[in-house]
């Protein structure tokens, strides 16, 4: 057992190493020498794997040409599908639900474009004031697409703090009126994780059809979508699942949808022996593959092949228990070493309703970015005051976080971030 303080040590940083079954994954990464990453919920980091597997997919296009498409270890016209099978444990779906192709924002516009069908009185979408901005970008123009005003016909859902969102405050929103429901699994900011099941249950005894945002939760915590009946979900490969920057993304359409006309069909939408066949009448997919549109960015999809080996071998379990173990280190380390600093964390505490990062807000935040970076840790600032850190599980130590806690509490001891201006970068 540990005692008080033995809790706050390095020490005990490192035996919780030792005891990490997860540990030899580590090596499988490039870890940036001297570099504590805690942005692998941006951009997660390349592995050796998904190296490899970049690399045999240039010399299957080497090799083969044109036959790559059916030749080669991995042969281009099949792989949405070998990947979508792969990816399906991950999100709790059958294999055929699943299909890796396009992105996050794109594969909204499709699955918008392909379940909202506003009718007599029924013409709302309902989102949330919390949402990624391009959510609600892409939701406004399929409104505006169909002759609906967005101002009238897109609700928010309110948080009534700016940081969480209470279950019961999306189930009011769940009129007569609501057509469709888009939602995050985990918010991107506070990292709090919505009862997804609860959501789909309330929105289906109301006819409603709801569809969830994966990014921040693929890869990082195990989802049941087929079995709570979600009607769909969307994400990208290149956050936990470290796919690689502009990975393809994913998708999954509950299996009791198939064989309907996609909303933004594709050549790439047809049942695979009739694509070749060049009619113009389309033969949709009869699984979640009717989703795709046109050729698939296989050089951009290479490196999730050799990562999700990765994710099989370990399961999404293991993965989810030890992000939680980091996650509840560092909220314990924080609350221990810098309390006085003026930091707020805007995470759920409970071990069900936290992601897979911390949100602390401070006033200082971007400058406090900047020191940390000079300190050599990877943070993620989010305009106006968010600093989010994401130990990730397959390559961070518990080492690691107790030295950037460290790193931490001397810049704000030695007031370091005076230095720096308090504004963001292009990219924050
Ligand atoms: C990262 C992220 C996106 C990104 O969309 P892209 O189309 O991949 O650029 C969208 N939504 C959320 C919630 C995200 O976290």
């Amino acid at each position: 057992m540990r005692s008080e303080e033995h809790g706050y040590t390095l020490e005990y940083a490192k035996q919780l190493d030792e005891q990490d079954e997860l540990a030899s994954y580590r090596k499988e990464f490039y870890i940036q020498s001297e570099k504590i990453y805690l942005d692998g919920n941006s951009l997660g980091l390349l592995s050796k794997r998904a190296e490899k597997t970049l690399l045999e997919l240039l010399d299957s296009w080497k090799s083969y040409g044109i036959d790559g498409w059916t030749e080669g270890t991995y042969p281009w016209f099949y792989l949405s599908e070998t990947l979508g099978e792969k990816m399906a444990p991950l999100v709790g779906a059958t294999h055929r639900e699943v299909i890796v192709t396009g992105s996050t924002t794109s594969n909204l516009h499709q699955l918008v474009a392909s379940f909202f069908e506003p009718k007599g009185t029924r013409t709302k979408i309902v989102a949330d004031e919390l949402a990624f901005p391009t959510d609600i970008y892409a939701l406004q123009s399929q409104l505006r697409l169909r002759g609906l005003d967005p101002e009238k016909h897109l609700v928010k859902a309110k948080s009534s703090d700016g940081h969480l969102l209470a279950e019961e405050e999306i189930i009011q929103e769940m009129k007569e009126d609501v057509a469709l429901i888009i939602l995050p699994s985990v918010l991107y900011r506070s990292g709090q994780v919505l009862d997804m099941k609860k959501l789909t249950e309330e929105a289906q005894r109301r006819g409603i059809l709801i569809g969830f945002d994966l990014c921040h939760s693929i890869g990082s915590i195990p989802h049941q979508l087929n079995e709570w009946g979600v009607d769909f979900a969307f994400w990208c490969n290149y956050k936990h699942l470290n796919g690689g920057p502009g990975a393809v993304g994913g998708l999954y359409v509950n299996q009791r949808h198939f064989g309907r006309i996609p909303g933004l069909a594709g050549w790439f939408s047809s049942r695979k022996e009739k694509q070749f066949d060049m009619e113009h009448q389309l033969t949709p997919e009869e699984h979640a593959g009717a989703y795709q549109m046109g050729t698939p960015h296989v050089l951009s999809v290479a490196p999730l092949i050799g990562s999700l080996e990765m994710f099989h071998e370990v399961g999404i379990e293991k993965i989810r228990k030890k992000s939680l173990q980091l996650t509840k280190f560092m909220l314990e380390l924080l609350a221990h070493e810098v309390k006085d600093y003026g930091f707020i964390v805007r995470n759920p505490l409970a071990d069900e309703q936290r992601g897979g990062h911390i949100f602390l807000e401070h006033h200082e935040a971007a400058r406090i970015c900047k020191a940390l970076k000079e300190h050599q840790v990877v943070p993620d600032f989010r305009s106006p005051n968010g600093i989010r850190l994401a130990p990730v599980a397959l390559y961070n130590t518990f080492e690691e976080v107790w030295l950037s806690v460290q790193k931490l509490k001397t810049i704000m001891a030695e007031e370091q971030y005076k230095k720096f201006e308090n504004k963001r970068g292009v990219i924050a």
